[in-house]
């Protein structure tokens, strides 16, 4: 499961932010799920990989944000409607 807040931790504090993409790092023709992180911290995440990079702590790939917002809830609520319509018409009939 992804966290449920953005991991950008600023002066000894936890950023509270909901988080809006995904970092993912990618080196063909695997792809390296990082952290998550909020529009405001995109740039010191970038950053933040860059130096773990350079330390060999993460693979040296291309770093990816993806936009994680509507995607996953739309969808899995969409789903879950339609298995319970289904449902309730077998009942009936
Ligand atoms: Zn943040």
């Amino acid at each position: 499961m992804l966290p449920d807040k953005c991991s950008i931790t600023e002066d000894g504090k936890p950023c509270v932010n909901p988080p809006e993409f995904v970092v993912s790092v990618f080196v063909d023709p695997d792809e390296y799920m990082v952290g998550v992180t909020c529009e405001k911290h995109k740039q010191i995440v970038s950053g933040k990989i860059q130096i773990l990079q350079q330390q060999g702590k993460i693979p040296n790939g291309k770093v990816r944000f993806s936009k994680l917002t509507a995607v996953g809830t739309d969808c899995i609520h969409g789903d879950e409607e339609d298995f319970i319509q289904i449902d309730t018409n077998n009942l009936k009939n």
